[in-house]
Parts: structure tokens; C-alpha cells; sequence
């Protein structure tokens, strides 16, 4: 049984492992921080975030400054999917930010379906303009 977790991560749970959705690969234990199965890019947060002012006429830009802020990017080392980004201090480990109890997880899907892509929920309902309504 293969568990969706975020629009770019699942979990196997008999094997207890992270997977990318695009490709299918393994990534690492899903009792670790999924992170550390994928690629990361050290991105200067200055190539996302351009300065806004001349860089030779003022000290600040609106730019990010990198040796405050880095921008971490997640890929799949299989098939290049970017996975997350995370915006942290410079030499800031990454984040462990989906942390799951396996056990509890593997006891709430024992007896259902596996869902192979999240369901797409209805049209939200339209909003009611006066004197609109005859026309749709
Ligand atoms: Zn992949």
C-alpha cells in the first residue's frame, strides 16, 4: 500500500520508504527526514529574489541578502522533479517538517483502498450576480 503524503511525496508502507509520485523512486526510510533521499541545490536567494533597487547605488535592494538566506531545492535524484523548497539561514540543516507516526499510519489505511491519485473535489459553487442568473 502506497500512502499519498504531499503532491510530490508517498509513502510504500510495507516497506516503510519515501518514493517520489513522478517516477516511482526510492528515496530514503520513511522514519527519516525525507530530505535526505533527494538532491538539494544551495540556491542564492538573489537569483529568485532580484533587486528591486541599483545594487551600486544602495546597500539595500529589496533583495535577500545570502549570508543571511539561502534557498534550499528539493529534487528527486531519478527524474529531477523538483520535490520542496525551504528558505533558511545560511548552514541551517534542513527542516524535518513531516514527521508521521508509521504505525498509526499503517493502522488507519489497513482497511481501505489504495488511492492512486488525490480525488478532485467539485466545481466551488458559483457566486450569484443579480440579473445573471437566467444567462448561464
Ligand atoms: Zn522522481
Amino acid at each position: 500500500m502506497k500512502v499519498l503524503i504531499t503532491e510530490n511525496l508517498r509513502i510504500d508502507l510495507e516497506n516503510e520508504r519515501w518514493e517520489c509520485r513522478a517516477c516511482g523512486a526510492d528515496l530514503v526510510s520513511a522514519r527519516e527526514n525525507y530530505k535526505r533521499g533527494l538532491l538539494v541545490h544551495d540556491r542564492d536567494p538573489r537569483e529568485i529574489h532580484r533587486h528591486l533597487l541599483d545594487p551600486a547605488r544602495y546597500a539595500f535592494t529589496y533583495a535577500p541578502n545570502p549570508a543571511w538566506c539561502r534557498i534550499l531545492e528539493y529534487y528527486c535524484p531519478k527524474c529531477g522533479s523538483m520535490i520542496e523548497t525551504e528558505y533558511l539561514p545560511p548552514g541551517h540543516p534542513p527542516v524535518h517538517d513531516i514527521e508521521l507516526d508509521l504505525d498509526a499510519l499503517k493502522a488507519q489505511w489497513k482497511d481501505r483502498a489504495e488511492v492512486k491519485e488525490p480525488p478532485i473535489g467539485s466545481d466551488p459553487p458559483r457566486r450569484h450576480v443579480h440579473g445573471e442568473g437566467a444567462r448561464r
